[in-house]
């Protein structure tokens, strides 16, 4: 039986979408490749409300994150680290010998705009890397209040890892001032895992063209300058199965559903979510942070979360337990991308059927 997903990626997928991946392969050279490719950017640029360019990876949303910070310093690179996937940015810098400091917070708190200038005070630093929805503890960085400090120190480079939040929770690009902002396709979007999207801006290019070892698949630079030569192609042959569903789905989503309509579901969805773990457990992450697209509840019932998923899986379901050391401790629940709220409601009401709690 398929077990329907609720866990912070991959997502449910809509029949219809699928069906998109397996129409036939065109040439990724020709005119029609550029026209979905082309339709693709401007529908994203709606969707995160900005002017700058969008590129395409055929990697998943960790490809355009080790691009960005590698493509994007220059001098050093200051990370913000909420949780495990904050911390991966950080890998990914050393690894790639980018000079890089990590500023970590407890899990279950929020950067704050305080701590940025605290450190882009030093000067030390010409990017910031901040994590907007961390998908380990559910929270949600301000995005927007750190924009606003970023944007005293011009010479400072902002990229966002919204891979488990963009197009199900609202992110002004351009108001917020971020320079490349990341996403990738198995989360609020609605896809199969496989490709990865980003906002580039004009900055984030004049900063790319002064670093010199920005790599070769992921060189955001390359990317950004071929697709302004070919119209819309890419470098290399991307997944053109992904192109069909993404081109599909940004259809639906800005000219059929509403953009403000699916930030609003995805609300209300939280909102239930949340409601339902504050009455029967606790919630993990600090109330003025909380993530629209997965909820962590701590396991204040002490329950076997293993058992509870092997219950759900024999009816249909599936969630997540808490992320590496949350484990057992927390365990979360994904309400993003086309899930609606009457498929919490159906969640949640077969997990009080298993633990014998009211409704
Ligand atoms: C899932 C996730 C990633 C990793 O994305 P991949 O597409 O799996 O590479 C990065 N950051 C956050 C916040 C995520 O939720």
């Amino acid at each position: 039986m398929h077990k329907k997903l609720f866990i912070p990626g991959p997502v449910e997928v809509k029949p219809e979408v699928l069906e998109q991946m397996a129409k036939p392969m065109i040439g990724h050279r020709g005119k029609d490749a550029s026209a979905i490719q082309r339709r693709i950017s401007d529908n994203m640029r709606k969707v995160f409300f900005t002017e700058s360019e969008i590129l395409l990876s055929t990697t998943s949303g960790s490809g355009l994150m080790e691009g960005a910070i590698r493509s994007c310093t220059a001098k050093k690179a200051a990370v913000f680290s909420v949780g495990a996937f904050g911390k991966r940015w950080y890998e990914m810098a050393i690894t790639n010998n980018v000079a890089a400091d990590l500023f970590e917070v407890e899990m279950g708190k929020a950067i704050t705009p305080e701590m940025v200038d605290e450190a882009l005070k030093t000067g030390k630093y010409d990017l910031v890397a901040v994590t907007h929805n961390e998908t380990s503890t559910g929270v949600m960085n301000p995005i927007e209040a750190i924009g606003e400090v970023v944007k005293k120190y011009p010479d400072v480079i902002y990229i966002v890892d919204a891979v488990s939040s963009a197009v199900g929770s609202k992110i002004e690009v351009d108001k917020c001032g971020i320079d490349v902002c990341i996403t990738s396709t198995q989360k609020a979007i609605g896809l199969p895992p496989g490709m990865a999207i980003c906002t580039f801006s004009q900055k984030a290019k004049e900063r790319a063209e002064k670093v010199p070892n920005r790599g070769f698949y992921l060189d955001l630079l390359a990317l950004y300058k071929y697709i302004q030569k070919k119209d819309y192609q890419y470098p290399s042959t991307p997944s053109i199965s992904h192109m069909y569903a993404l081109d599909y789905q940004l259809d639906f989503i800005v000219n059929k559903e509403g953009i403000e309509n699916r930030f609003d579901r995805h609300i209300e969805m939280a909102k239930i979510v949340r409601a339902w773990g504050a009455k029967h457990f606790e919630l993990f992450s600090d109330e003025a942070y909380l993530s629209n697209t997965v909820t962590n509840i701590k396991n204040s019932m002490g329950i076997d979360v293993g058992a509870l998923n092997k219950a759900l899986g024999e009816r249909g379901f599936q969630i997540a337990n808490g992320y590496g050391s949350l484990k057992d401790k927390t365990f979360r629940i994904a309400h993003m991308a086309d899930c609606t709220v009457e498929d919490i409601n159906e969640l949640l009401k077969n997990i009080n059927e298993i633990l014998e709690l009211e409704d």
